[in-house]
């Protein structure tokens, strides 16, 4: 075996590759991990932070008239950037016919035992490795200011009850007195007590400090290019760097998926949907629960060591433009809802890319062609949430123990 073979060879170093790397390695197994850039800094870096089994999808009943009614608006919460891209127009295709009380439906309940499963394995994750990163178990709250929508969202309060979901319907006054942080004009919140949050840059870089204790190889600044394969095996993977090898392959690229997967005669339907943060120091009076502001589709997170204002969600393919217009709306958004909307000090603008399925749901399994690759991509608005079961799932599969949980809706066949 030449040095650059690996036990398991994990493409990509974002939070879902850094949490499968931890858990083979809990395992027994040896891995290295190869990042273009640096580690955990694509949609990993600057996300919200927030563990939320509440979280239903994004093919709801209504999303895409929503869509199209902000065709024009530039600083609309959801966003499709009107282009001639073909592989973005049969995602919408594809996601539109997802779009029904029914698939949307099921497609929650779905997601939801993964969701549930990530979310106590992430807390004993945490506590069992030491990671510090700020992981707090103080729930979430949605808050409404318009009182029609509010009334509208009892409809979503019914099926989070049925789904088995936490979750408390509260008037403006009980969100208050739970969160002083709100001010006069809210009307209405939902406050799901079973959600958490941490804060995702340390919680990757504390992955990735355990990931090198326990003897992991970390390779940055490593491009990967394309593979040559035998006998129905990944037999190595060219990069700018080299030539790397592995027993076993894990291929956790995120948004950027569906170029490498291509080469591997993979279809794998993912767009980026892209989002956007701004990192302040702590505002005096900080939310201690985060919030989702819903009307303007902002999410607020505080830690003791910052604050930050993220979301939105456009379709513009691979655009690396930090749109003023998009930022600026967190802000102004922010502004409706809190009597402190920002902190003192900008410390980060940041745009990510989350890797969206069409039926909003993660890619995780064995591959259909090639018999040493396992795919965990295709976390859209929630890779950290889901980050601890893809993590146990992918070392699961690839010790050879039954899987956990049944894979069959996450296959990655589904799509061919
Ligand atoms: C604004 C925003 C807010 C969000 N909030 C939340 C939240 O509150 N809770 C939650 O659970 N999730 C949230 N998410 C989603 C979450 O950030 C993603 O689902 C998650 O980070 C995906 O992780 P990943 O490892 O799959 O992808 P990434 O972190 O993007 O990692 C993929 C890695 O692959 C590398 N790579 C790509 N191509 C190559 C190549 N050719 N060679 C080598 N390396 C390559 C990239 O550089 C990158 O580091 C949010 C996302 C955004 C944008």
């Amino acid at each position: 075996m030449n040095s650059k073979h690996s036990d398991v060879l994990i493409l990509g170093g974002g939070v879902i590759g850094l949490s499968c790397a931890l858990q083979l390695l809990r395992a027994g197994r040896g891995v290295r991990l190869l990042e273009q850039n640096t580690m955990a800094s694509g949609s990993s870096h600057g996300n919200c932070g927030t563990i939320t089994p509440s979280h239903l999808p994004l093919n709801a009943p209504g999303t895409l008239s929503k869509a199209l009614k902000w065709l024009l608006q530039v600083d609309a919460p959801l966003r499709i950037k009107p282009s001639f891209d073909p592989a973005l127009l049969s995602w919408l295709l594809h996601f539109a016919a997802r779009c029904t009380p029914q698939q949307f439906r099921s497609g929650a309940a779905t997601k939801l035992s993964l969701l549930q499963a990530s979310r106590s394995l992430l807390a004993a994750l945490i506590r069992d490795e030491q990671l510090a990163c700020e992981f707090v178990e103080s729930g979430t709250m949605y808050v409404w200011r318009d009182a029609q929508s509010y009334a509208e969202a009892a409809a979503e309060y019914r099926m989070l009850c049925e789904l088995g979901i936490a979750v408390e319907r509260l008037d403006g006054d009980a969100a208050r007195a739970l969160e002083p942080a709100l001010n006069a004009s809210i009307v209405g919140a939902h406050k799901h007590p079973d959600d958490a949050r941490l804060r995702p840059n340390r919680y990757a870089a504390e992955l990735l400090r355990r990931v090198r204790e326990l003897g992991g190889t970390i390779c940055e600044q490593t491009a990967i290019t394309g593979f040559s394969c035998d006998g129905g095996r990944i037999a190595s993977v060219a990069t700018t760097n080299g030539t790397y090898s592995g027993t076993d392959v894990v291929f956790a690229l995120g948004a950027w998926s569906p170029q490498l997967g291509s080469q591997l005669g993979l279809k794998l339907p993912i767009q980026p949907g892209k989002g956007y943060s701004i990192t302040y120091s702590r505002p005096g009076r900080a939310p201690t629960i985060p919030l989702v502001l819903k009307e303007r589709s902002v999410c607020v997170t505080s830690w003791a060591s910052g604050y930050r204002l993220g979301s939105t969600m456009e379709f513009a393919g691979y655009d690396h433009s930090l749109n003023r217009t998009r930022l600026d709306a967190l802000a102004r958004g922010a502004a409706e809802y809190l009597h402190e909307p920002v902190g003192p000090i900008v410390e980060e603008e940041w745009y990510g890319w989350r890797p969206m399925t069409y039926d909003d749901l993660p890619i995780l399994g064995r591959a259909p062609n090639h018999a040493n690759l396992v795919l965990a991509t295709g976390h859209g608005m929630l890779g950290v949430s889901l980050s601890a079961v893809t993590g146990r799932l992918v070392a699961e599969l690839i010790t050879g123990q039954k899987p956990s949980l049944d894979l069959a809706p996450y296959s990655p066949a589904r799509f061919r």
